[in-house]
């Protein structure tokens, strides 16, 4: 049988050595799962609104272990764990309330003997394959909303989260929702491929562009539902009539959180040629105060690089763009081990010849460039393939709305960045993705429309 073997990022060490499905028990699954479906899309809202509140209490019982588990397998550090089990609450708050109001039957006209409607169907069995980063958020925006509106769930946590993938099945099954009907799948990314072989009604990816590729080529001939959530190269403008201090602990914090490996993570700053020294100088002396170490540690602030291999894409960038002329600033350095561990790093007189500036980091790595112009710094916010999200920093509210609605990017920020909220749409434009989550629409999209035309006999 194979395995799949969980090492701490942190340490280098194993944690444990778990068995991992097979494409036969993957198969087994996903037919379980299909069976399941039908009875559990009959149950009435209520008892599925019921589950989630249940999981949902029993995710903040069980905070400490849940948060213990994902930073040691992640090497985040444990506060932002915390944070992250936290901050899903609120999200399952808001489908708790909304699922039952999204997804009732909409009586649209009724005349003439003729009464129309729209009931949202459940799409079936849907596949949800996820990212490791934020794996409470990546996950449970897809498998709560697709179990609330009546689909059984074949979840294939990312292989750098599997222990957290399981106590997510684990807490659900304990809060009611039938096994069959969520299933987690082990392994790595062969067997995501596995997964979307199977007669499946919709799949969810959460990972990089280059797999989402693979997995739009996967599913095309079949034409059933996509959505795929990729990375970003998010930018942020600061136009020079911002409070400069404050403005760079912000975006320090937006660029460094979650060591940098977030899909919103600031990657690009475009600093107005007047404050630019300043704000350099400010954000340098953040970056110096956060705290690296031990993720276990409460005060840890920097955690490891989760994936080794990430480690070479950091170093290569920094040695790309030193070459074509860039200054480090801060860092820019792969720690000596054990463990996966790159320095903060701020890097100036950047341009998009580098690949810093082009290509998604997904670690600890911001370019910082000085621009002249509102103009000069939207052309350059717009000059990428991905969409996901970008800012503008300035106390001018009516040009900050100017600008943002020039960008392209599926989410955009007025003095605030790296932020996701469960009542707007997370939606990638570009190479960042395809279809959303949350918000209503993110409740809907585990639906498909039905469209009734009703005449009553003359
Ligand atoms: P990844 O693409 O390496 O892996 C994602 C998932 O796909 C994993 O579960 C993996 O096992 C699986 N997989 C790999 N190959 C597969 C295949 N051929 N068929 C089916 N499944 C396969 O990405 P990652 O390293 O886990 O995540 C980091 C990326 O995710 C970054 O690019 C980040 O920006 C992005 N991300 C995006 C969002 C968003 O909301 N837009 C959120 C979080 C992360």
């Amino acid at each position: 049988m194979a395995t799949l073997d969980i090492h701490n990022p942190a340490t280098g060490t194993l944690i444990t050595t778990l068995d991992a499905d097979s494409d036969a028990s993957v198969a087994a699954k996903a037919a379980a799962a299909r069976a399941a479906q039908p009875a559990w899309a009959a149950l009435p809202m209520a008892e599925r609104l019921a589950v989630m509140q249940r999981f949902r209490a029993a995710l903040l019982a069980q905070i400490d272990t849940l948060a213990a588990t994902m930073t040691q397998e992640t090497g985040k550090p444990i506060a932002l764990s915390r944070n992250e089990i936290n901050g899903l609450l609120p999200r399952i708050d808001f489908f708790v309330e909304q699922a039952e109001d999204a997804v009732h039957d909409e009586h649209v006209f009724d005349g003439g003997g003729l009464h129309e409607q729209i009931a949202h169907v459940p799409l079936g069995l849907v596949l949800n394959i996820s990212a490791w980063n934020y794996p409470y958020f990546v996950g449970c925006n897809v498998i709560v909303p697709a179990l609330l509106t009546g689909n059984a769930v074949l979840y294939k946590p990312s292989e750098y989260a599997t222990l957290t993938g399981l106590h997510i099945t684990r807490l659900l099954h304990e809060a009611g929702v039938p096994p069959a009907v969520m299933q987690c799948l082990v392994g790595a990314g062969a067997v995501g491929a596995a997964a979307l072989a199977q007669p499946i009604n919709g799949v969810f990816f959460t990972g990089s562009h280059a797999t989402g590729q693979k997995i739009a080529q996967a599913v095309a001939a079949r034409l059933i539902k996509l959505q795929l959530e990729l990375g970003g190269k998010d930018p942020t403008y600061v136009r020079a009539d911002v409070d400069v201090r404050a403005a760079a602990e912000s975006l320090a914090d937006g660029a460094m959180y979650n060591t940098g490996q977030g899909c919103c993570s600031v990657e690009r700053i475009y600093v107005h040629a007047d404050v630019h020294d300043a704000f350099v100088q400010h954000f340098v002396d953040t970056v110096r105060g956060m705290k690296r170490g031990d993720p276990m540690d409460d005060s840890s602030y920097i955690g490891a690089i989760t994936r080794a291999p990430q480690l070479q894409v950091l170093r290569a960038q920094v040695d790309d763009a030193v070459g074509r002329g860039a200054r480090v600033l801060f860092g820019g350095q792969v720690l000596p081990g054990p463990g996966n561990w790159f320095e903060p790093t701020v890097l100036v007189d950047v341009n998009h010849d580098m690949q810093v500036m082009r290509e998604e980091s997904f670690g600890p790595i911001v370019g910082i460039q000085k621009v002249d112009s509102d103009d000069e710094a939207l052309a350059l916010m717009n000059d990428t393939r991905y969409g996901l999200t970008a800012g503008v920093y300035t106390r001018d509210e009516a040009k900050a709305r100017e600008l943002l609605a020039r960008v392209n990017a599926g989410s955009v920020y007025w003095n605030c960045c790296d932020r996701v909220s469960p009542r707007l749409p997370w939606s990638g434009w570009g190479d960042s993705g395809i279809g959303l989550t949350l918000s209503r629409q993110g409740i809907q999209t585990f639906t498909r429309p039905k469209a009734w035309h009703l005449r009553a006999p003359a």
